[in-house]
């Protein structure tokens, strides 16, 4: 066994003993059988493994599955170029795990694309730390001193050299120069070792494990705080206009393999750069919008929103209407509900630009508007959170049902919070849509989605009568699988949208 072979693998070597289950969301292709159906703890009758329009294929890696990953690749390279272990990672590395570009500059001049990549050659004398008599060009100090230089020989001062590295490890750099200024040979990871101090050596080879899923287009980390784990997902940038990725972590994080952002289903990852753009651009305008407080429409009474729900009823006129559009809500629960529709008015004909950009403010605001109240809602069920787990104990205080039996209302809280996302992200989608067919078939099931979480907002929020428990779990369980399923039709219709390019936008992404 040669050095760099024992040295490679003191490098790869586990630090940490991390979990080293691989959650795979791959295999779900097979169709819809009654195998597929289980009853889960909480009464749900849930599809095993289905897969949706909207799901994608993906792997959460440990570190150590990193590590594992990244030596099958060295391996392949080994066995088909003459390569140790330490050079093949340092091409890996430089070429930014692209092996199709690593070996057409290799096959083409393997000499100079070991030298540019600072990759020491098998054949050279290791660069060693040297005593000799001069002067370092940083330092100034002269004397006997120890020296050390890189393949680019140019030499500067032991202390000098490891000021250098340190500095620029803790800039988060992995390919360091050589410190001459202009000179671009790349100072090889195994001198970058072997001249510091094992305290560092840690660090560095972090900092490689970061870099190797920074680099590649086909990793990205958990957003989580401090979650080690990694996605493997091989949807490329370039099809971000017809798939929205959206992964689950092994640590419960959903968010999208394609940005980086919490999950934006269903609108696609510019859009969403954009629509984020333009709120900040427009946050001034829109800013009385976040305002927790609002007069009735009736008697003037401010009246604050505590709860998710959109259904208000004014304490002093008894005035029932809805918070976004200040509408009765008499016309809220029912077939003709319209509020998330944006009736185009005349307008948006009109020659003058004044009453145009009127027009236009109004659009932007009727969407903007949906888009708010639902972030807000979001936090505000977050309050429900608290309140539901006081209600849950109280519960098993009043009757007889254990914890697992009273987990209906958190599953329902959690079922308001997820689609309460998925509406915020419709509104932002439905702004940037051209009106047509499809865009009324969006509507609709955006209506309907709507209309769902209102409905099992309001039940979540209203109180319970002992007697009548077993009855309201049965509601709030029916009305929680209705919801889910309102979802799934919404996001599995604009997926497949996406993916048949059946959706036509107001604007180029
Ligand atoms: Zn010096
Ligand atoms: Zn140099
Ligand atoms: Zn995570
Ligand atoms: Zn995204
Ligand atoms: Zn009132
Ligand atoms: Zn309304």
């Amino acid at each position: 066994m040669s050095d760099a072979y024992e040295e490679d693998e003191g490098f790869f070597q586990e630090e940490e003993d991390f979990d080293d289950e691989v959650f795979e969301n791959s295999d779900l292709e097979e169709e819809f059988d009654a195998d597929n159906v289980v009853i889960d703890d909480y009464g749900f009758t849930v599809e095993k493994k289905r897969r949706k329009a909207y799901d994608v294929d993906y792997k959460v890696l440990s570190p150590k599955d990193l590590r594992v990953w990244q030596n099958e690749k060295i391996e392949q390279l080994t066995s088909i170029i003459t390569l140790t272990r330490e050079q093949a990672l340092g091409l890996y590395r430089y070429f930014k795990w692209n092996r199709e570009k690593l070996l057409e500059m290799y096959v083409d001049d393997p000499e100079r694309t070991l030298h540019k990549a600072g990759v020491q050659q098998s054949d050279e004398k290791k660069h060693e730390v040297a005593e000799k008599e001069g002067t370092c060009s940083i330092c100034f100090d002269e004397g006997l001193l120890p020296f050390f230089s890189a393949d680019c020989n140019h030499d500067f001062c032991l202390s000098c050299y490891q000021h250098y590295l340190v500095s620029r490890i803790q800039e988060g750099e992995t390919m360091i120069q050589c410190p001459e200024e202009g000179c671009s040979q790349i100072i090889s990871q195994q001198s970058i070792l072997n001249l510091l101090d094992e305290k560092f050596h840690y660090q560095f080879s972090r900092l490689l494990d970061r870099s190797f899923v920074d680099d590649s287009d086909m990793f990205r980390w958990c957003p989580a705080p401090d979650c080690p784990y990694a996605i493997e997902c091989h949807v490329s940038q370039s099809s971000l206009n017809s798939v929205v990725p959206t992964v689950t972590c092994l640590c419960g994080k959903q968010f999208c393999f394609g940005c980086g952002r919490d999950n934006h289903q269903p609108a696609i990852c510019p859009l969403v750069k954009v629509w984020l753009q333009k709120c900040q651009d427009d946050s001034e305008t829109a800013n009385w919008i976040h305002a927790n407080t609002k007069e009735c429409p009736k008697c003037s009474t401010t009246i604050e929103k505590n709860g998710g729900c959109n259904h208000m009823t004014c304490k002093k006129c008894k005035y029932e209407y809805c918070w976004v559009c200040l509408g009765p809500w008499s016309e809220h629960g029912t077939n003709w509900y319209s509020c998330n529709r944006y009736e185009e008015k005349s307008g948006s004909n009109a020659r003058d630009a004044q009453t145009r950009s009127r027009a236009s403010l109004e659009r932007y605001l009727h969407y903007y508007n949906r888009f708010a109240n639902h972030e807000q809602s979001a936090k505000l069920d977050h309050q429900l959170y608290d309140k539901t787990y006081q209600r849950m104990t109280q519960m098993q205080v009043d009757s007889n049902l254990s914890w697992v039996e009273v987990q209906f209302l958190k599953n329902a809280v959690d079922t308001l919070f997820d689609c309460r996302q998925t509406l915020k992200w419709t509104y932002a989608f439905a702004y940037f849509l051209v009106r047509n067919n499809q865009t009324e078939i969006f509507e609709d099931n955006q209506r309907d989605l709507e209309l769902a979480v209102e409905n099992l907002s309001e039940l979540c929020e209203s109180p319970t009568l002992d007697k009548m428990l077993s009855s309201y779990k049965q509601k709030v369980l029916d009305r929680t699988v209705y919801v889910r399923s309102r979802r799934d039709v919404l996001l599995d219709d604009t997926a497949r949208g996406l993916a048949e390019g059946r959706w036509e936008y107001v604007v180029d992404f």
